[in-house]
């Protein structure tokens, strides 16, 4: 039998941990006596031609770096049954037998795709959103917590020694997972997320008013990027408690940044588990994590898969933070 040839891309939005996972890609390729491709730019690299072989030394130095080295990118044209049929075409040209896809959900509709057109695909899910219903953990997320926690620890220094109220918006579209968990780690008076309603006066106002008069006199509120409005709430806080307050939206803070422990493990297991799917002749699988376990699953099984949001963590958010 011919040595295997596969390739890997990163897609859609960076997210940091990347690295770590291209860097598994290519070493356990390497391990077991694949040739490996880097495709760089995501789709739009497979219509372009923007492939070159890997080597060890070529993902040297990467691991601890955020971003993706490979680049990425939003292709358009990729996003059609013509463009589909060039990229699956460029692979059989290149005789690329299996792509490994790093990306969020898109990419895995993209990974869909092109496994129907004849080039077996594996997803690995790569985003600081955590918005991967078929994952309990995505690559990214565990470092943009970080990040975020980091800065709203900074902000509190400068709401604490004015008085203020600070309402801080964190990323993560419209999953309220980054939010909820900063909202605990930050001591957050509320957290607005976007799975929950919520009734303003009650669950913003009322809390900051019934800590006030227990003698606290600096807030946080964290906002989820689902929720938004960080300006609006802030004017409504003081109208209603007359203590200043002050928006912050972290923004693209959260997604560069060196990965956590936590990231680079979790995306060298799931891209050496990629490989291994590859090796043994799987295909149109998304590799997940279920608790502290590396699985698979279909991808359209994957993508039809409920999201579902941790309510407990929520009370217990809501219960702690007084
Ligand atoms: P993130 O949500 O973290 O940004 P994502 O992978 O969901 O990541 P998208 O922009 O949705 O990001 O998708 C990335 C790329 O995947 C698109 O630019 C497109 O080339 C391809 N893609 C997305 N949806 C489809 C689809 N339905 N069919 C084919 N390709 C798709």
């Amino acid at each position: 039998m011919s040595t295997k040839k596969i390739a890997v891309l990163t897609s859609g939005g960076d997210a940091p941990g990347m690295n770590a996972a291209v860097r598994a890609v290519v070493r356990t390729a390497i391990s077991f006596g694949m040739e490996i491709y880097g495709i760089r730019h995501g789709y739009n690299g497979l219509l372009t031609g923007e492939v070159e072989k890997m080597g060890l030394r070529s993902v040297s130095n990467i691991i601890q770096r955020g971003g993706t080295s490979l680049l990425s990118a939003r292709s358009p044209e990729y996003n059609t049954p013509e463009g589909v049929k060039k990229a699956a075409d460029k692979c059989r040209e290149l005789g690329i037998d299996g792509v490994v896809v790093i990306g969020g959900d898109g990419s895995f509709r993209g990974a869909r795709d092109l496994t129907g057109a004849g080039i077996p695909c594996i997803g690995v899910p790569g985003t600081i959103d955590n918005d991967i219903s078929s994952t309990d953990f995505t690559i990214g997320y565990d470092t943009a917590m970080n990040t975020a926690m980091e800065m709203i620890d900074r902000v509190r220094e400068t709401s604490e020694s004015h008085d203020r109220c600070s309402v801080v918006e964190v990323m993560g579209r419209h999953c309220g997972d980054i939010a909820l968990n900063t909202g605990i780690a930050v001591g957050a008076i509320s957290t607005l997320v976007p799975e929950v309603p919520f009734d303003f006066e009650k669950d913003v106002v009322d809390r900051i008013k019934e800590a006030q008069a227990t003698g606290k006199q600096h807030f946080i509120v964290v906002v989820a990027e689902g929720v938004g409005g960080v300006n609006e709430i802030c004017k409504k806080i003081e109208a209603a408690t007359g203590i200043e307050s002050r928006a912050t939206v972290l923004g693209h803070v959260q997604r560069g940044g060196s990965p956590t422990v936590r990231d680079r493990v979790i995306a060298s297991r799931m891209g050496y588990h990629a490989v291994e799917l590859l090796r043994d002749g799987k295909s149109n699988r998304v590799v997940a994590m279920k608790g502290e376990d590396i699985v698979d699953y279909d991808i359209n099984e994957a993508l039809a898969m409920p999201r579902v949001f941790d309510e407990k963590l929520y009370q217990i958010s809501m219960d702690l933070s007084r």
